[in-house]
């Protein structure tokens, strides 16, 4: 039976040139290669439903996500999404996001977009601060933000997102507030992402983070609070610690992925969730091609996520939204009553600190405890059957 809902996301892992942060899956964009990756992800789907015995699913929401989704020519463009399109059906009222950067974007490809179907678009913009952007490595201008935000090609799409960074080397309040209110003023915007700059050792930053002007953990939490407070003046509700929206404007396929729903994901790295099994792919593209050609899945790793497991997440998710964790849903997903899980004294002692809040069912992190959630999840969740 197919899962319902069911999402889709779709790895590109193209960049024009790698940012001095990143470590996400990206690898140079390489037209020949590009070419021959499409062709493996068409596959790696066709592959996926044969071996669920599934005749074109119906996907709610699709994401194309990266890397950078944008570096591909019209031409892949028009030959991925042809291959997707065949082997699933989208929902009536599906979300189809891509992840653009805006020295990839043009015009032209806005309108490919749209054609094919896509109602939703996010750019990944970081900072509109010369010095920031040129620290980071990032290849797009200020200017090249403004012009794209001021184009009517975005008119046609459901909602428009933009990504941004904070906690950068050199940083200010006062830069952030640029940023983000500079960004806040194109009305189109109806989805913010901001998230704090996480630095790994295996990254130029990781390597260089001695030398580098970062800020101090108080200057870091004051820009968090500046997010909130700017996002919250902009009309945008935080539904989760890092994401903000208009009404309507949240991001349907991340919360798939809080909600532990099922998802296929396809590409290089990408994990899948059909429960009990999350999969993931393997990260090496020649393996990944290779390994389709021959016929074969290109899983990496295998994990089954049982019931510990499924409360912790949720737990751990949980506090980082705004809609909290729902005690019900918990015991349906889990078997675990929430409130022995969690432990009533320390549910009581949030509640008396105002880091939590319970409406009914719901219990909710407050504005403060969304400042505070990791920690909060470290006390609520139980560590003794960890291996
Ligand atoms: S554009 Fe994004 S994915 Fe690509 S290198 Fe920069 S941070 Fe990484």
């Amino acid at each position: 039976m197919i899962p319902e809902p069911l999402s889709l996301y779709i790895h590109i892992p193209f960049c024009v040139k790698k940012c001095r942060y990143c470590d996400f899956l990206s690898i140079p964009f390489d037209s020949v290669l590009a070419d021959r990756y499409i062709e493996a992800v068409i596959e790696e789907l066709r592959l996926f439903c044969r071996r669920y015995h599934w005749k074109k699913p119906v996907i709610n929401t699709l994401f194309f996500g990266g890397g950078t989704p944008s570096v591909l020519s019209r031409r892949q463009w028009h030959r991925l999404t042809d291959g997707i399109r065949s082997a699933i059906m989208l929902a009536e009222n599906y979300e189809w996001t891509i992840e653009c950067n805006p020295d990839s974007f043009s015009d032209e490809k806005a309108s490919v977009y749209l054609e094919t179907g896509v109602n939703r678009i996010t750019f990944g913009v970081q900072s509109l601060v010369p010095g920031e952007l040129s620290i980071m490595g990032r290849i797009h201008s200020a200017d090249r933000v403004f012009e794209i935000l001021g184009s009517s090609a975005l008119s046609g799409f459901n909602s428009v997102g933009v990504d941004c960074i904070y906690g950068l080397p050199g940083q200010t309040l006062n830069s952030l507030h640029y940023t983000l209110t500079a960004l806040l003023n194109f009305q189109i915007i109806k989805h913010l992402s901001v998230y704090e700059l996480n630095i790994n050792e295996e990254t130029p930053f990781g390597r260089h983070q001695k030398i580098l002007p970062l800020p101090n953990e108080d200057l870091s939490y004051e820009m968090a609070q500046k997010v909130l407070q700017i996002s919250k003046s902009y009309g945008f509700e935080q539904y989760e610690i890092s994401n903000f929206a208009f009404p309507g404007h949240r991001c349907r396929h991340n919360e798939i992925y809080w909600n532990h729903n099922s998802y296929i994901g396809i590409g290089i790295g990408a994990h899948s969730y059909i429960h009990p099994l999350r999969f993931a792919d393997n990260n090496d593209i020649i393996t990944y091609i290779q390994t389709i050609t021959d016929g074969n899945p290109p899983v990496k790793e295998y994990e089954t996520i049982d019931r510990e497991i499924l409360a912790r997440e949720i737990i751990f998710l949980g506090v980082r939204r705004s809609d909290g964790i729902d005690e019900v849903e918990f015991f349906n997903k889990t078997g675990f009553d929430f409130q022995d899980y969690a432990g009533s004294h320390k549910l009581t002692l949030l509640l008396d600190n105002n880091l939590l809040t319970r409406n009914g069912r719901f219990w909710k992190p407050s504005d403060q405890g969304l400042l505070r959630a990791d920690a909060i999840a470290r006390d609520l969740i139980r560590y003794e059957n960890i291996t």
